[in-house]
């Protein structure tokens, strides 16, 4: 298995030394500011007390309020957070918004807690990390197994402890309590718009796009594509996927994983793992789930042409060598996923303001400033 951190790690040094980068920047870099750990307990539905790691990285603040989502999954470490930090540190500044980078985390497998437990646990982080966050100090988001009512709890817990009635400690949150317009989609809908681009570039007509992760960027990015007339011709969950070479319906396999919790078993489709989607022949493969998924050993293996880094960290440095080698383009995470960084970016803007822009104007910012960068 290979550590985040020390991929991370790798990339930006690789990155320094082709841009000539001093070394005692260098090693500022490498560094976070500041590592919050802490062990919170929440009471659960049977009256028992559990534990569990809590995780804030603040890594670079130098462009403005640490920014990055909280991930709940229960393989995330301090090593991972530590990894996601720093990339949404480069991601903010590739994409030019004033911001910095952080990340958070709880090791948890949210699945097994009930509504009721995932709103104590979600208070409890803010409980335990509140005086570290604010508008102009950090400002978290969404990522992995969080959603829109999870930041809506955690917005809520810490006005109730600080007293301030500002909504700008969060975003993605529901458009009811200050979110913005388009964030659902902001992920997938940045992506998109640069697959479009190279769409266009390479000339492909219909292209076949195979897509791991049908979570919030995965599932959005699965439907946009359907939408275009492009072929999605497999996707996965944390349970496996379906494929089908002559491709999917999107929208009646969103109603099927609704209903039944995964896409395995969809009408019409062959079960693959989540190891074998990565090696399928396509024209583009987007990793949408965790990191450390295109490695040393399967890069070989990669029938894809071109690769959009939906997700962060999917593929680790000594694996990009060999893309690299092997003519494959590889539309990097930092550049690829920024939809949602920006977006949650404009959410901070509409909320200072109070003044909030149609789903429209959102997406054509989004667009103009993504293909810009
Ligand atoms: P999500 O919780 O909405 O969905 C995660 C998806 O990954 C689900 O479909 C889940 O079943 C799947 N999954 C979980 N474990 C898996 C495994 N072992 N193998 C294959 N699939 C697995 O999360 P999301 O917000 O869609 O995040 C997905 C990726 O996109 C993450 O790397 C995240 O950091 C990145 N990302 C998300 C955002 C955002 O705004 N949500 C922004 C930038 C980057």
């Amino acid at each position: 298995m290979n550590n985040p951190l020390d991929n991370a790690i790798k990339q930006l040094s690789e990155a320094a030394d082709e841009l000539g980068v001093k070394p005692s920047l260098l090693a500022k870099l490498k560094k976070p500011d500041k590592v919050l750990q802490k062990n919170i307990k929440i009471r659960l539905d049977n009256g028992k007390e559990k534990f569990f790691e809590a995780y804030r990285v603040q890594h670079n603040n130098w462009r403005g309020p640490y920014k990055g989502g909280i991930r709940f999954h229960q393989a995330a470490d301090i090593n991972e957070v530590k990894a996601l930090a720093l990339w949404m540190a480069i991601k903010t500044a590739v994409v030019n918004i004033p911001t910095g980078g952080g990340k958070g985390g709880v090791k948890v497998n949210p699945k097994k807690l009930s509504p009721s437990e995932l709103e104590r646990l979600s208070r409890a982080w803010v409980r335990a990390m509140y005086k570290n966050i604010g508008p102009k100090v950090d400002v978290p988001a969404p990522d992995v197994y969080t959603t829109p009512q999870i930041m809506a709890w955690m917005n809520d817990e810490y006005i109730k402890l600080t007293g301030e009635k500002n909504l700008g400690t969060f975003t993605g949150k529901p458009i009811k309590q200050g979110g913005s317009k388009g964030r659902d989609v902001a992920t997938a809908q940045g992506g998109f718009y640069i697959l479009q681009d190279i769409v266009k570039k390479y000339k492909f007509n219909k292209p076949k796009i195979v897509i791991q992760g049908f979570g919030n960027a995965g599932g959005a990015m699965a439907y946009l594509c359907y939408r275009a007339g492009y072929k999605v011709i497999a996707v996965s969950d944390s349970s496996g996927g379906v494929y089908n070479v002559r491709g999917l319906n999107i929208p009646k396999l969103a109603e099927y994983k609704n209903i039944n919790k995964t896409v395995v078993g969809f009408k019409g489709t062959t079960k693959i793992s989540n190891k074998d989607i990565l090696e399928l022949k396509t024209d583009i493969l987007v990793p949408a789930a965790l990191d450390n998924q295109i490695i040393k050993s399967n890069a070989n293996k990669i029938k894809a042409k071109i690769i959009i880094e939906l997700a962060n960290g999917p593929t680790v440095s000594s694996a990009d060598e060999i893309l690299f080698k092997n003519n494959i383009l590889v539309v990097p995470d930092v550049l690829a996923n920024a939809g949602g960084v920006m977006v949650s970016y404009f959410e901070m803007l509409q909320n200072t303001k109070n003044k909030y822009w149609t789903r429209a104007e959102v997406l054509k910012k989004l667009k103009e400033k993504i293909l810009k960068e």
